[in-house]
């Protein structure tokens, strides 16, 4: 998607703070944290949203988790745990559209979220 935020990162075209990537998964670090720590992860494939996903998907919606599990595993956030968010349309407050999984951490995180 030419005009696409994700996309663009994914394809260099504009800068992140990248801590992860390998063939389907880029991640960087969010540009507006909300916690110590706040992690994107994206697949380089352009899905809207999980509303968007297809059975075609799967490999890469599996892979989204698995990134999460290495990326909090090698910023040290298993002892003390993590959240995994997707904001998945508008009363979400999903404002990027190209999915992405939010990972939190470094602080308790209030439940509910409000
Ligand atoms: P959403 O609200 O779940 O769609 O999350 C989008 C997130 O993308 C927000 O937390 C933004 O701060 C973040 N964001 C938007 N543009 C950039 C960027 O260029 N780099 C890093 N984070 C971004």
């Amino acid at each position: 998607m030419d005009s696409c935020i994700f996309c663009k990162i994914v394809r260099g075209e504009i800068p992140a703070n990248k801590v992860f990537e390998n063939d389907r998964i880029v991640a960087f670090r969010d540009l507006n944290p909300v916690a110590p720590t706040h992690i994107l992860i994206i697949p380089r494939e352009h899905i809207a949203s999980v509303s968007a996903a297809t059975a075609d998907h799967e490999a890469t919606l599996g892979a989204l988790l698995l990134a999460a599990r290495t990326i909090a595993a090698e910023q040290g956030l298993e002892a003390n745990g993590y959240r995994l968010v997707i904001n998945t349309g508008n009363d979400a407050g999903q404002t990027v559209f190209h999915i992405h999984v939010h990972l939190l951490a470094g602080r308790y995180l209030e439940w509910p979220p409000g």
